[in-house]
Formats: structure tokens, sequence, C-alpha cells
């Protein structure tokens, strides 16, 4: 059997985002000095945050989010809302529908 790659598993899920108005916000360039060893990156399960080794910068994709809440318990600063930093649930009727079955 063919392992999917995460691209394809979220493809198979709906998001509805509302564009411009990301419900988690990081600071790309803050993430330098992570405290937390950038555990976002092994808690994300969507894979939505990536090192830019190029760009020396924490890339971030709220698109493709599952909503689980990992990515706020591992980092102290999206915990506590630092400057730069937020996490929200996305606005009513927005955000990811699970498909069961
Ligand atoms: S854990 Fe938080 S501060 Fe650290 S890289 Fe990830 S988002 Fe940035
Ligand atoms: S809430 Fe979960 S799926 Fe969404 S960005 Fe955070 S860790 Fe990833």
């Amino acid at each position: 059997m063919r392992r999917m790659k995460i691209d394809e598993l979220l493809s198979a899920t709906s998001f509805d985002v509302g564009e411009g108005s990301p419900h988690i916000v990081i600071d790309p360039q803050a993430c330098r000095t992570c405290p937390s060893e950038r555990a976002c990156e092994l808690s994300c399960p969507a894979q939505r945050y990536k090192w830019d080794e190029v760009k020396d910068v924490m890339a971030f994709d709220y698109v493709g989010c599952l909503e689980c809440g990992n990515c706020r318990l591992v980092c102290d600063r999206l915990f506590t809302g630092a400057e730069g930093y937020s996490w929200n649930y996305p606005e009513n009727g927005s955000g990811v529908t699970y498909r069961f079955g």
C-alpha cells in the first residue's frame, strides 16, 4: 500500500478558512529565539510548521490546521499570547470539517 503524504491526506478533508484572518498567529522572526526548541514542528500532526533554513524563520500556514491545540500546549508564546503570537479557534462556521466513515 502506498503511504500518502500529509498534503494528500489533508486534501481529503475540507477547510473553510477565513482568508486574511488567521486563527493562529506567530512571529516568524521571533521564533529564532524559541524557548521551546521549536516543539511546534514535532507536535503538529498536519505539519503546518516548518523551519525555513534559507530565510532563518519559522514558516507557518494556518490553512490545513486540524485545530488539535497541540502547538498551543507546547509553545509558551502561543499559550500565553505573547506579543506577536495568538491562538484561537476559527470563527463560527469556519475551519476544518472532519469527514467520518
Ligand atoms: S514553539 Fe512557538 S516560539 Fe518556538 S518556533 Fe514554534 S511557534 Fe515559534
Ligand atoms: S492546532 Fe494542531 S493542527 Fe493546528 S497548527 Fe496547531 S498543532 Fe497543527
